[in-house]
């Protein structure tokens, strides 16, 4: 990543940004601290899976003195890396990252509630020593928890009938001060990207690290989940007749779990960017970069190009975004 912009340059890349001038209205936001004052001043990195949220996030705590917080509800979770593509230790260029991996799968499903106080508290913890939290993930139901102003576990911006009961709430806040970037990527593009990312997980693995996975389910108590954290994670659910079914082992098996999490990721992303965009609907000010043209390099196979591309259109407008954002 190159240094950030000059000043004079980030209103430029504001327009670059492709803000929604009509959806960006700040003064909409009242910033609410924590009852002392303080507003911690937070990077948001959203986006759809596959699309490169966690190298942005990685690149600008790097830029910033950022440290990263997880915002993905699976990868909260110790165990099954290589299934939920945790981004590898050597990948984090010494960046540290919170609530990636720390919790025992054992626990639980984690709530958005109690997600907004994990958060809350690692975001106060970097903010104190100084440095830039940046919270990176696709879970938005967690990054809606986590910066909404006021939180009722009751209500979500997600389902039917959202803008009719969102106009009886008091103006919406936020409980941080944000800069929102959002991750995007054309939806063919990213979806030929996910088949061949898909690939690549099981070449990194996949299937053996599921393999151990089902061991240790088996080896549990009849009736006892050995990983409810887990259970969820795309790849589960679609390898377990392969492992446990009557079909285990069998060649057409292993071709249904590998085509049903090509399908169920693809999904996944299709509801990510709905998600996002259900924000942006309700006003919250997302700075969109678009990451279409990197990932198309990297499906081309030109590495000088992505480089290139992800520079030009990624972590240059979101380094100057963020500097932006940090000077104000
Ligand atoms: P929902 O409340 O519908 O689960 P959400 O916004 O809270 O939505 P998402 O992050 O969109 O959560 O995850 C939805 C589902 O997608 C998960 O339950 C899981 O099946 C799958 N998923 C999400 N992230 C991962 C991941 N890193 N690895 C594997 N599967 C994932």
């Amino acid at each position: 990543v190159a240094a950030a912009a000059p000043p004079q340059q980030s209103r430029r890349h504001h327009h670059q940004l492709d803000i929604c001038e009509s959806c960006y209205r700040p003064e909409r936001f009242s910033v609410r601290g924590n009852g002392d004052g303080r507003k911690e001043s937070v990077v948001v990195v959203m986006g759809a899976t596959g699309t490169g949220k966690s190298k942005l996030s990685i690149e600008l705590s790097t830029l910033f003195a950022g440290e990263v917080v997880n915002a993905d509800k699976i990868q909260v979770y110790r165990g099954l890396d290589t299934t939920t593509n945790k981004m590898p230790a050597a990948e984090r260029h010494g960046v540290a990252h919170h609530l990636l991996g720390d919790l025992d799968p054992a626990a639980g499903e984690l709530s958005p509630s109690v997600f907004r106080e994990m958060a809350a508290r690692a975001i106060a913890e970097i903010a104190g020593r100084g440095r830039v939290p940046v919270v990176a993930g696709g879970s938005n139901s967690f990054i809606y928890a986590a910066m909404a102003g006021r939180y009722d576990p009751g209500w979500s911006p997600f389902e039917a009938g959202w803008r009719r009961r969102m106009r009886r709430r008091e103006a919406e806040t936020l409980r941080h001060r944000c800069c929102f970037l959002w991750v995007d990527v054309d939806a063919a593009t990213l979806a030929e990207q996910l088949d061949r990312r898909v690939d690549e997980m099981l070449a990194a693995g996949m299937v053996e690290e599921l393999a151990r996975y089902f061991e240790e389910e088996e080896a549990a108590e009849a009736g006892e989940t050995r990983h409810p954290g887990l259970s969820k994670a795309i790849g589960v659910a679609e390898f377990r007749e392969y492992f446990r079914g009557e079909r285990r082992g069998a060649t057409a098996a292993y071709e249904a779990a590998v085509a049903a999490i090509k399908a169920n990721t693809r999904r996944l992303a299709q509801e990510q960017v709905r998600k996002i965009e259900r924000l942006e609907e309700m006003g919250w000010p997302l700075r969109r970069v678009d990451a279409t043209a990197a990932v198309a390099a990297r499906l081309a196979g030109s590495a000088a190009e992505v480089e290139a591309a992800w520079e030009r259109d990624v972590a240059g407008p979101g380094a100057a975004a963020v500097e932006q954002f940090l000077d104000e």
